[in-house]
């Protein structure tokens, strides 16, 4: 916190949009599945989400942060078949490697995680709900939300709508559907899967339905900022941002979006499949989490970008510079200050911010070294 700010309600810019706030700040992040390690990808999103907070905070607004933890999942029965091991005790095993890997790069501890699995009563109000204004309709022991919209609505036409559909379990092949584009908010049950009790008979949460289940339980009708990785626009935030409004009423959902960039490697996007995994305990066990949050941060967050060894050096260097400009001593200068916090402000802008630090040194780059935790 700094008394260089400006009197007034704060206004942060993300994306492009202007969000003023006077003291609270609701973020929602979309967190991870739990049947992995914690890779470089994830990490970036949710370092971000933590610079997002911190930021905040030096603006005097409370970020309150839900950051779920997606344990009922298709992926994650999978993983858990393959270990035989029940999917609730896989999940909170690889849990708490997650969580042990997020503290250790220096991110802060988030107001809610709420756990999937507990949700399960919720989706079955929200689809009950959904289901009672003709937004979704029971099939064949299911319940579908219908589509039509959401992906115009996304930007995206039908072909890469449904290709994508495709790519993350959307099942757009589904007899059951009225059309290809609708979306699971309950799931007959499979075998392979745990299933509950519903009154459409056994079955399991759709994924979009349970975040938005979880984001409107902690929230109420929608959150000031949606987080979470690019990838993650089409179908999922899409839909869960769709169900949200169909349920409450209250659009938009989200008052703006933090699409975190698309991590890769050699250009293919992170994943265990594609063999290209940078695991966070690895980047840590050669390099201070001040190292990893600069390489993280000294970007602009929306952009992707490629990971390669030789992004660590210029990363300390930065860091160096930081720490030099941080030692001088010399008349605080109020209007580094006060230029930091504007260019934080004004979508996170993090480059501008250091150049601006680095070159005023004293107080201001001490400001910005703790705000973003690099120090
Ligand atoms: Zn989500």
């Amino acid at each position: 916190m700094t008394d260089d700010l400006e009197p007034g309600p704060a206004v942060l810019v993300v994306g492009g949009r202007r969000v003023p706030m006077l003291d609270n700040a609701r973020i929602y992040a979309c967190g991870i599945t739990p049947y992995d390690v914690t890779h470089l990808g994830h990490a970036a999103t949710y370092v971000w989400v933590d610079a997002l907070s911190r930021v905040l905070r030096l603006l005097r607004v409370e970020p309150v942060v839900c950051r779920n933890v997606t344990d009922v999942d298709d992926v994650l029965d999978a993983a858990a078949s393959r270990a035989s091991t029940p999917y609730d005790a896989f999940a909170a095993i690889q849990q708490y490697h997650f969580e042990h890997d997020l503290t250790a790069l220096g991110v802060r501890p988030v107001r809610h995680e709420p756990r999937a699995h507990r949700y399960v009563e919720h989706v079955i109000r929200l689809a009950s709900g959904l289901m009672a204004i003709g937004a979704a309709y029971g099939r064949s022991g299911s319940v579908y939300f219908r589509g039509q919209g959401v992906a115009a609505r996304a930007g995206l036409d039908h072909a890469e709508a449904l290709r994508l559909a495709v790519e993350y379990g959307g099942r757009p092949d589904d007899p059951a559907k009225d059309d290809p584009l609708d979306t699971a908010v309950w799931q007959a049950a499979e075998p392979g899967h745990p299933a509950w009790d519903s009154p459409w008979g056994p079955g399991r949460p759709g994924w979009h339905a349970e975040c938005a289940a979880m984001a409107l339980s902690a929230f109420g009708v929608g959150v000031d900022v949606h987080a979470g990785g690019g990838d993650l626009r089409f179908p999922h935030h899409a839909y869960h941002a769709a169900m949200a409004e169909a349920f409450t009423g209250v659009s938009p959902y989200a008052r703006a979006w933090l699409h975190v960039g698309v991590v890769t490697v050699g250009g293919v996007k992170m994943a265990k499949s594609a063999g290209n995994l940078v695991l966070v305990s690895d980047l840590l066990a050669g390099h201070t989490a001040a190292t990893v949050r600069m390489m993280i941060l000294d970007r602009p967050w929306a952009q992707g970008w490629d990971f390669s060894d030789a992004l660590l050096e210029p990363a300390v260097a930065r860091l160096a510079d930081l720490y030099r400009a941080a030692g001088r001593t010399h008349e605080a200068s109020q209007h580094g200050a006060a230029e930091i916090c504007r260019l934080l402000a004004a979508d996170l802008d993090v480059p501008g911010a250091l150049d601006v630090a680095i070159e005023t040194g004293g107080a201001p780059a001490r400001l910005l070294m703790s705000t973003l935790g690099l120090d």
